[in-house]
């Protein structure tokens, strides 16, 4: 990054902010970050330009905590977000940043969600709202949001909202906040329209644009890989399994955090890893770098920072676990590798989300990105066969195999046994522990994931032939929400749990838990599924019969769940509600009120 900002701590930021981002592993700011942060803190409007992914939330939203007052229980801000997902995602953004906040409260309000609960939050007091346009304007109208005591409003993803037929609802909303506050506009692409509502709406506002480097990388074959179908982790080792010129990687995430997280899973692995960020002093650091040039080490797993300038000939890949911010930044990290005159490979992992920046990138390098494919289990058994068979040769042309030849020969006799299965043993003992092939068929699939993806998105178990998750029963993936209007219904074409076709029978016992959200919290089937699958990491597939009753649910799943899925669902939320998770000792339906005949609505949802 070329950025000069080294730390959050040039930015003017207080102390007890600094300390959650350390706390959540945020190392230095990202290029937005140093630029709206302290203009934001001055108290100027701003008309910010950058990419999905460059960190635009903590940019708004770390000045705007500054400025609450705790005391206060009145929305003090306002961000308006294209969709639910969206709208949820920066309020749990805020969240975590008032970690040392006590007593902080932000209220994402979306459409699709209960009116009731709404009215109810709204009512307990909020310091921060988050919401979809429709719907924050809806509860102005109604009187139940007041502005009063606004002093930040943001409009997060200005062209999407626009994209999406929103403007005029947002342009309503400006009408009707108090004049004085500070405004703050985040937009991918700055059309027309928005650059009018900017005009008319903001006040001498400071423009920050995060531009596109362009660099050339000549020597570096680029590919990238659309997460999907499986976990990072396993994609991950799954490659560089079967790169042919591996010699040694850097390994790019963001976050202090995510870089002894992965380290340690690469060495369960049996991986020579290790990580490589701000917290280690400048002895540590040096001591990482001779290792991996030396051979000791093959994998360092770094933040941007700390692997700034780092020459080691060896460094045959770099893996861009998590997606740079900016494409400076990318090339920086694929500078890492083809040095020496040697070639270097570079690997992107993109989420859907990121495709835009993974585009933005190719722009700015001036080189197409290709999609890679996974390795298939043949690829990797392929490999392994090869590298033993070679392991083997090497052998055979080594000093002293007299000696073992006529110890098999004395075996061959003694066990009236060939050569060639004496030979069979012996590999099998020297492959113990390390086995050539991914066994058998695909293995079977397990409800429970044994790791809990970094990726919202559930991993699922086998190969790259597997489908995704929603593929097979038509359904739409979640990812692909953000482009439609928030209030519309998922997975409208679904039929509903209960009259779908019978579905491969979950495998095993089945257990009910009793959860403590129904109908009255405006959930729906596909909440309780969702939610579950993420947190749980269980396959929708394992989620049993749902019994959706007025003020709580029922929900079978597989026996023999982990300690840490059951400690998720304890924890997890539908729709804001905190669901409870326990065995259901209850009869079925017993002691609910059953579906209510008449659900009226206090007011028709936009
Ligand atoms: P945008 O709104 O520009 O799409 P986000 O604000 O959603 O980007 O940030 C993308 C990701 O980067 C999030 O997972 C966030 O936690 C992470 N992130 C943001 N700022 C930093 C930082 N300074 N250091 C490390 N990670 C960060
Ligand atoms: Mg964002």
């Amino acid at each position: 990054m070329t950025s000069t900002v080294d730390s959050f701590a040039e930015l003017g930021l207080s102390e007890s902010l600094l300390k959650t981002l350390s706390e959540i592993g945020y190392e230095t700011p990202s290029p937005i970050q140093a630029q709206c942060i302290p203009i934001l803190l001055d108290g100027h409007d701003i008309l910010g330009m950058a990419q999905t992914g460059t960190g635009k939330t903590a940019a708004f939203a770390l000045p705007l905590m500054e400025t609450i007052d705790i005391k206060v229980s009145k929305p003090q801000a306002l961000i308006l977000t294209p969709t639910r997902e969206l709208a949820i995602q920066v309020a749990e953004a805020l969240q975590s940043y008032a970690k040392n906040l006590p007593g902080f409260h932000v209220l994402p309000i979306y459409g699709g969600q209960s009116y009731t609960i709404q009215l109810k939050q709204l009512a307990r007091g909020a310091h921060v709202i988050v919401g979809t346009p429709g719907r924050v304007m809806d509860h102005l109208e109604r009187k139940t949001l007041n502005l009063d005591h606004l002093k930040t409003l943001v409009l997060d993803e200005a062209d999407e909202m626009l994209r999406m037929g929103f403007i005029d609802d947002v342009e309503w909303i400006l009408e009707h906040t108090p004049e004085q506050h500070q405004t703050a506009l985040f937009s991918a692409t700055m059309p027309e329209q928005i650059r009018r509502v900017a005009q008319k709406y903001l006040v001498e506002p400071r423009e920050i644009k995060i531009k596109a480097a362009t660099a050339t990388v000549a020597a570096i074959r680029q590919v990238y890989w659309q997460v999907s179908g499986m976990h990072k982790l396993d994609a991950l080792t799954r490659i560089l399994e079967v790169e042919d010129d591996f010699d040694a990687a850097i390994i790019f995430v963001r976050t202090k955090t995510a870089t002894v997280e992965l380290a340690d899973k690469l060495n369960a692995r049996g991986y020579a890893a290790a990580a490589l960020n701000g917290d280690l002093n400048q002895q540590m650091r040096e001591r990482v770098i001779d290792q991996l040039k030396s051979g000791a080490l093959d994998i360092v797993i770094a933040t941007d920072v700390a692997a700034r300038g780092i020459d080691v000939p060896r460094v045959s890949h770099v893996v861009n676990y998590d997606i740079p911010y900016d494409t400076e930044a990318y090339v920086h990290r694929i500078g890492r590798t083809g040095r020496a005159g040697r070639t270097g490979n570079a690997i992107l992992f993109v989420a859907p989300r990121e495709i835009r920046m993974l585009r933005t990138i190719e722009r700015a390098t001036r080189q197409p990105i290709a999609p890679l494919t996974l390795p298939s289990r043949a690829d990797v058994t392929n490999k392994r066969v090869a590298d033993f068979k070679a392991k083997v040769a090497e052998v055979l042309d080594a000093e002293g195999l007299d000696f073992f030849a006529n110890i098999v020969s004395q075996l061959c006799e003694e066990k009236d046994v060939s050569a060639e299965e004496v030979a069979a043993a012996l590999a099998m003992m020297a492959q113990e522990g390390k086995p050539l092939q991914i066994a058998g068929e695909d293995p079977a699939p397990r409800p429970f994931r044994e790791d809990r993806g970094d990726d919202r998105r559930p991993a699922s178990f086998g190969d790259r032939e597997r489908k995704p998750r929603f593929e097979d029963r038509g359904e739409r993936p979640r990812f692909e929400d953000r482009g439609e209007r928030s209030e519309r219904p998922r997975f409208e074409d679904r039929p509903p749990r209960s009259e779908r076709p019978a579905r491969p029978a979950p495998a095993g016992d089945m257990v009910r838990y009793r959860i403590d959200v129904g109908r009255e919290h405006g959930v729906e089937v596909r909440d309780i599924v969702g939610a579950i699958a993420n947190e749980a990491g269980i396959e929708s597939r394992f989620i049993g019969r749902i019994g959706l009753y007025e003020e709580s649910s029922t929900v079978e799943l597989p026996a023999g769940m982990p300690a840490e899925a059951a400690n998720a669902l304890k924890r997890t939320r539908v729709r804001g509600v905190p669901i409870n998770l326990r065995p259901d000792e209850g009869r079925p339906g017993g002691g609910f009120s059953g579906e209510r005949k008449f659900k009226k609505k206090p007011f028709a949802d936009r």
